[in-house]
Protein backbone atom coordinates (compact mmCIF):
# COMPACT_ATOMS: atom_id res chain seq x y z
CA UNK A 1 0.00 0.00 0.00
CA UNK A 2 2.77 2.38 0.81
CA UNK A 3 4.79 1.32 -2.13
CA UNK A 4 1.79 2.05 -4.42
CA UNK A 5 1.31 5.45 -2.69
CA UNK A 6 5.18 6.63 -3.76
CA UNK A 7 4.68 5.17 -7.25
CA UNK A 8 1.72 6.56 -7.93
CA UNK A 9 3.19 10.24 -6.87
CA UNK A 10 6.24 9.25 -9.02
CA UNK A 11 4.24 9.21 -12.16
CA UNK A 12 2.02 12.15 -10.85
CA UNK A 13 5.64 13.87 -11.19
CA UNK A 14 6.48 12.72 -14.04
CA UNK A 15 3.09 14.34 -15.60
CA UNK A 16 3.28 17.38 -13.91
CA UNK A 17 6.43 17.96 -15.57
CA UNK A 18 5.62 17.55 -18.46
CA UNK A 19 2.60 19.82 -17.99
CA UNK A 20 5.31 22.24 -16.90
CA UNK A 21 7.62 21.96 -20.08
CA UNK A 22 4.58 22.12 -22.31
CA UNK A 23 3.23 24.99 -21.33
CA UNK A 24 6.99 26.56 -21.07
CA UNK A 25 7.11 27.66 -17.93
CA UNK A 26 10.08 25.97 -18.02
CA UNK A 27 12.75 26.08 -20.22
CA UNK A 28 15.94 24.36 -20.56
CA UNK A 29 17.18 22.33 -17.00
CA UNK A 30 15.43 25.00 -15.41
CA UNK A 31 12.81 24.46 -12.30
CA UNK A 32 12.00 21.99 -10.13
CA UNK A 33 9.08 20.29 -8.78
CA UNK A 34 8.58 17.87 -5.81
CA UNK A 35 5.68 16.26 -3.39
CA UNK A 36 5.48 15.49 0.11
CA UNK A 37 5.29 11.74 0.69
CA UNK A 38 3.76 11.88 4.15
CA UNK A 39 3.49 7.84 5.10
CA UNK A 40 7.69 8.27 4.71
CA UNK A 41 7.69 12.00 6.58
CA UNK A 42 9.42 12.29 3.23
CA UNK A 43 9.40 13.94 -0.42
CA UNK A 44 10.21 13.29 -3.87
CA UNK A 45 11.60 15.46 -6.05
CA UNK A 46 13.73 16.21 -9.27
CA UNK A 47 17.05 15.21 -10.37
CA UNK A 48 19.58 18.07 -10.70
CA UNK A 49 20.31 18.35 -14.23
CA UNK A 50 17.86 17.29 -16.38
CA UNK A 51 15.05 19.09 -18.11
CA UNK A 52 11.28 18.97 -17.01
CA UNK A 53 10.59 16.86 -20.20
CA UNK A 54 13.26 14.01 -19.86
CA UNK A 55 12.44 12.58 -16.37
CA UNK A 56 11.21 9.05 -16.16
CA UNK A 57 9.32 8.55 -12.75
CA UNK A 58 12.11 6.25 -11.41
CA UNK A 59 14.37 9.11 -11.69
CA UNK A 60 13.12 11.14 -8.88
CA UNK A 61 14.80 11.01 -5.78
CA UNK A 62 13.29 10.34 -2.12
CA UNK A 63 14.78 12.37 0.18
CA UNK A 64 13.87 12.35 4.27
CA UNK A 65 12.10 16.05 5.56
CA UNK A 66 15.76 15.69 7.57
CA UNK A 67 17.97 16.08 4.27
CA UNK A 68 18.41 12.02 4.29
CA UNK A 69 18.21 10.86 0.65
CA UNK A 70 16.79 7.24 1.59
CA UNK A 71 16.51 6.26 -2.42
CA UNK A 72 17.87 7.87 -6.04
CA UNK A 73 20.77 7.32 -8.43
CA UNK A 74 21.07 10.85 -9.10
CA UNK A 75 21.27 13.96 -6.49
CA UNK A 76 18.04 15.87 -5.93
CA UNK A 77 17.76 19.27 -7.29
CA UNK A 78 20.40 21.95 -5.91
CA UNK A 79 16.82 23.77 -4.65
CA UNK A 80 16.63 20.62 -1.87
CA UNK A 81 17.11 22.87 0.86
CA UNK A 82 14.32 24.99 -0.06
CA UNK A 83 11.83 22.31 -0.60
CA UNK A 84 12.58 20.46 2.75
CA UNK A 85 12.57 23.86 5.21
CA UNK A 86 9.17 24.88 3.39
CA UNK A 87 7.83 21.00 3.67
CA UNK A 88 8.91 21.35 7.57
CA UNK A 89 7.52 24.40 8.11
CA UNK A 90 4.13 24.64 5.94
CA UNK A 91 2.16 21.28 7.09
CA UNK A 92 -0.32 22.26 4.07
CA UNK A 93 1.74 22.09 1.47
CA UNK A 94 1.90 18.89 0.19
CA UNK A 95 3.68 20.22 -3.65
CA UNK A 96 6.51 22.40 -4.71
CA UNK A 97 6.88 23.91 -8.19
CA UNK A 98 9.74 26.51 -8.72
CA UNK A 99 9.93 28.10 -12.14
CA UNK A 100 11.46 30.81 -13.95
CA UNK A 101 8.21 31.31 -15.94
CA UNK A 102 8.91 34.81 -17.93
CA UNK A 103 6.13 37.19 -17.20
CA UNK A 104 5.91 36.31 -13.26
CA UNK A 105 9.82 36.34 -13.23
CA UNK A 106 9.60 40.08 -14.52
CA UNK A 107 7.22 41.14 -11.93
CA UNK A 108 10.40 39.83 -9.75
CA UNK A 109 12.94 41.34 -11.47
CA UNK A 110 11.12 44.99 -11.13
CA UNK A 111 10.14 43.93 -7.40
CA UNK A 112 6.40 44.51 -8.22
CA UNK A 113 3.76 41.84 -7.03
CA UNK A 114 1.76 40.31 -9.29
CA UNK A 115 -2.04 40.88 -8.25
CA UNK A 116 -5.50 39.51 -8.58
CA UNK A 117 -6.36 41.38 -11.75
CA UNK A 118 -8.70 38.69 -13.44
CA UNK A 119 -10.96 35.82 -12.51
CA UNK A 120 -8.36 33.25 -13.06
CA UNK A 121 -5.98 35.10 -10.07
CA UNK A 122 -8.98 34.88 -7.80
CA UNK A 123 -9.70 31.30 -8.50
CA UNK A 124 -6.11 30.32 -7.19
CA UNK A 125 -5.94 32.61 -4.30
CA UNK A 126 -3.45 34.90 -5.97
CA UNK A 127 -4.63 37.95 -4.11
CA UNK A 128 -0.74 39.72 -3.87
CA UNK A 129 1.90 37.29 -4.48
CA UNK A 130 4.63 39.15 -2.62
CA UNK A 131 8.14 40.24 -3.98
CA UNK A 132 11.03 38.53 -1.72
CA UNK A 133 14.05 39.99 -1.27
CA UNK A 134 17.50 38.37 -3.35
CA UNK A 135 18.35 35.12 -1.72
CA UNK A 136 20.55 33.19 -2.47
CA UNK A 137 19.91 29.64 -4.54
CA UNK A 138 20.18 26.87 -3.11
CA UNK A 139 20.20 28.09 0.85
CA UNK A 140 18.55 27.32 3.90
CA UNK A 141 17.65 31.16 3.94
CA UNK A 142 15.85 30.94 0.36
CA UNK A 143 13.57 27.99 2.65
CA UNK A 144 12.77 29.76 5.20
CA UNK A 145 12.38 32.66 3.75
CA UNK A 146 9.64 31.40 1.36
CA UNK A 147 7.83 29.28 3.99
CA UNK A 148 7.42 32.18 6.10
CA UNK A 149 6.04 34.25 3.05
CA UNK A 150 3.61 31.09 1.87
CA UNK A 151 1.14 32.04 5.58
CA UNK A 152 -2.00 32.08 3.64
CA UNK A 153 -0.55 32.26 0.27
CA UNK A 154 -0.35 29.93 -2.45
CA UNK A 155 2.96 31.93 -4.48
CA UNK A 156 5.96 34.39 -4.20
CA UNK A 157 7.90 36.16 -6.26
CA UNK A 158 11.75 35.56 -6.11
CA UNK A 159 14.12 39.17 -6.57
CA UNK A 160 15.82 38.76 -9.72
CA UNK A 161 15.28 35.22 -9.99
CA UNK A 162 11.81 33.37 -10.78
CA UNK A 163 8.88 32.14 -8.43
CA UNK A 164 7.89 29.45 -5.90
CA UNK A 165 4.13 28.11 -6.25
CA UNK A 166 2.33 25.30 -3.67
CA UNK A 167 -0.62 23.33 -3.71
CA UNK A 168 -2.36 20.42 -1.50
CA UNK A 169 -1.63 18.60 -4.37
CA UNK A 170 0.81 18.15 -7.51
CA UNK A 171 -1.80 19.05 -10.38
CA UNK A 172 -2.71 22.13 -8.14
CA UNK A 173 0.30 23.11 -7.89
CA UNK A 174 1.09 23.17 -10.97
CA UNK A 175 -2.39 24.98 -11.76
CA UNK A 176 -1.14 27.62 -9.42
CA UNK A 177 2.20 28.40 -11.70
CA UNK A 178 0.21 28.98 -14.69
CA UNK A 179 -2.56 30.58 -12.93
CA UNK A 180 0.56 33.02 -11.74
CA UNK A 181 2.21 32.93 -15.07
CA UNK A 182 -1.26 34.07 -17.12
CA UNK A 183 -2.43 36.92 -14.21
CA UNK A 184 1.36 38.21 -14.35
CA UNK A 185 0.94 38.65 -18.39
CA UNK A 186 -2.51 40.09 -18.15
CA UNK A 187 -1.30 42.56 -15.42
CA UNK A 188 1.38 43.64 -17.51
CA UNK A 189 -0.54 43.70 -20.66
CA UNK A 190 -3.33 46.00 -18.92
CA UNK A 191 -0.77 48.30 -17.28
CA UNK A 192 0.39 49.13 -21.12
CA UNK A 193 -3.36 50.70 -21.37
CA UNK A 194 -4.03 52.26 -17.99
CA UNK A 195 -4.04 50.89 -14.66
CA UNK A 196 -5.48 47.81 -13.59
CA UNK A 197 -8.53 47.51 -11.16
CA UNK A 198 -7.55 45.00 -8.73
CA UNK A 199 -10.05 42.56 -7.62
CA UNK A 200 -10.84 43.27 -4.00
CA UNK A 201 -11.00 40.54 -1.07
CA UNK A 202 -14.59 40.68 -0.75
CA UNK A 203 -14.96 39.88 -4.68
CA UNK A 204 -12.24 37.03 -4.06
CA UNK A 205 -14.37 35.60 -1.81
CA UNK A 206 -17.47 35.76 -4.27
CA UNK A 207 -15.59 34.20 -7.06
CA UNK A 208 -14.24 31.59 -4.87
CA UNK A 209 -17.46 30.35 -4.21
CA UNK A 210 -18.91 30.52 -8.01
CA UNK A 211 -15.79 29.55 -10.32
CA UNK A 212 -14.52 31.34 -12.99
ZN1 LIG B 1 15.62 28.95 -9.79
Amino acid sequence: MMQSTVEDLRVRLKNAADFLFQKSLVRGIEGNISARVPELGAMLIKPTGLPMNKIPPEDYVLVKLDGTIIEGSKPPSKETPMHLEVYRRRPEVNAIVHTHSKMATVFAIVGKPVRAVWMKAAVYGLYEVPVLPFLRSGSVEMGVEVAKALEGRRAVLLQNHGSVSVGKTIEEACNVALALEETAEMQFLASLIGPPRFITLDEMEIIKKTGE
